[in-house]
């Protein structure tokens, strides 16, 4: 680290003072399709985000999370659909003209301007003396007070990605959208940097939303994730309630590791080749439920049919493929106890489990 944190409790003065009641963005119908390739880049995207929220679009590579974002910040023109901020209707308003802050991916800095200069360049509509002292309060935000008169070569990636941000927050934008922002960075940057930009964006009391296809990023950083499919969106809620609850495989396998197992519900229980177990929601008939590994316990048990067949030690625990029969599951276990390859197992359920609904509307939890 190299500033002091800051913490979530320094909030800034609000974009505006009278904003009116509802929530900051409001999206509904929106979608694209490409003319070059056909392809549909947005299937009718529909979501809210309140002030100060920080959403997450998480997905494969070409599932549309780039083309939504372009779309809020009006840089690709929608086909259908309406984005309200704050309830004005800014679907096919200029980006200048939106009051959203845009973070590249490339940070887009200019390279013969020096940090203070970069940060001081969106605040040119105003009075010069306002500028700079703007400029140096974002930069103190960002813990780069003293680094204003060095060029943007001569800051690491991280440091390069914190005067992106200062530039964009120094507009006091009520929205900021981030496109894939740590991708340029190392792994250990990468999660040292995905904390301060969440601190200072909540530091700024600006809302936003991120774009990432990796999933621990958008748990770490996000209140809320929105999990994107071939141009739909597939579910949207809290990263706990997503990870618990997938309302699909692809949802489940997405977000981590999953088992995927039959049973039959009776209502909260259901029937399984593990016994009967607590089911997280009601259902009936026959459906699949995803087991996180770390939702199964193993016991040693020579009488057992299953066995385990590979392990991934892992420091703080480990991960073992166990075959049962002609089903496969990966488990995660703590390292107290260790089991070798071809020891037979018992395999208990710990939790209650989730029902998947891939019929389920996105919907918010
Ligand atoms: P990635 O994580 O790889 O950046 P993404 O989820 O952001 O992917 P998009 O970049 O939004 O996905 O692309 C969605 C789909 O639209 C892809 O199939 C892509 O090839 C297509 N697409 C994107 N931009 C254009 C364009 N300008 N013209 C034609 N097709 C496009």
């Amino acid at each position: 680290m190299l500033y002091s944190p800051i913490t979530e409790t320094r909030p800034l003065p609000k974009a505006s003072a009278a904003e009116p009641a509802g929530p900051l963005l409001s999206v509904t119908g929106l979608g694209k399709r490409f003319a070059s390739g056909g392809t549909i880049a947005a299937d009718a995207l529909a979501f809210t985000l309140q002030d100060g929220e920080m959403l997450a679009l998480l997905g494969p590579s070409g599932c549309g999370k780039t083309t939504c974002l372009r779309m809020l910040g009006g840089f690709e023109a929608p086909d259908a659909g309406q984005i309200l901020l704050h309830g004005r209707d800014i679907t096919h308003s200029a980006p200048e003209d939106r009051g959203i802050g845009f973070v590249f991916q490339d940070y887009a800095l200019f390279p013969h301007l020096n940090v203070l200069e970069n940060v001081k360049f969106g605040l040119r509509r105003g009075s010069r003396a306002n500028a700079e002292r703007r400029a140096r309060e974002m930069l103190e935000l960002v813990g780069l007070g003293a680094f204003g008169s060095r060029r943007p070569h001569e800051l690491s990636g991280g440091q390069q990605q914190r005067v992106a941000l200062a530039r964009t927050l120094a507009i006091a934008p009520p929205l900021v959208l981030l496109d894939e922002p740590f991708s340029n960075l190392d792994a250990a940057m990468r999660i040292e940097t995905r904390q301060d930009v969440r601190n200072l964006l909540k530091a700024a009391g600006s809302a936003a939303i991120l774009v990432t296809h990796d999933q621990e990023e958008a748990m770490a950083v996000a209140d809320r994730i929105a999990v994107m499919k071939d141009g739909r969106l597939v579910q949207i809620g809290t990263p706990d309630h997503v990870y618990r609850n997938p309302v699909s495989e692809f949802v489940a396998s997405f977000m981590g590791r999953s088992n995927i197992v039959e049973g039959v519900a009776e209502d909260r229980q259901v029937h399984t080749s593990f016994g009967t177990l607590d089911l997280s929601r009601p259902a009936q008939g026959s459906i699949s439920l995803s087991l996180r590994p770390e939702q199964i316990l193993l016991n040693a048990d020579p009488a057992s049919s299953a066995e385990i067949v590979a392990r991934e030690f892992r420091g703080h625990d480990q991960l073992y493929w166990v075959q049962d029969g002609d089903r496969q599951l990966v488990v995660l276990s703590g390292t107290g106890v260790t089991f070798d390859l071809g020891t037979r197992v018992r395999l208990r359920i710990c939790d209650c489990v989730a029902p998947l609904d891939p019929e389920q509307a996105p919907g918010c939890d």
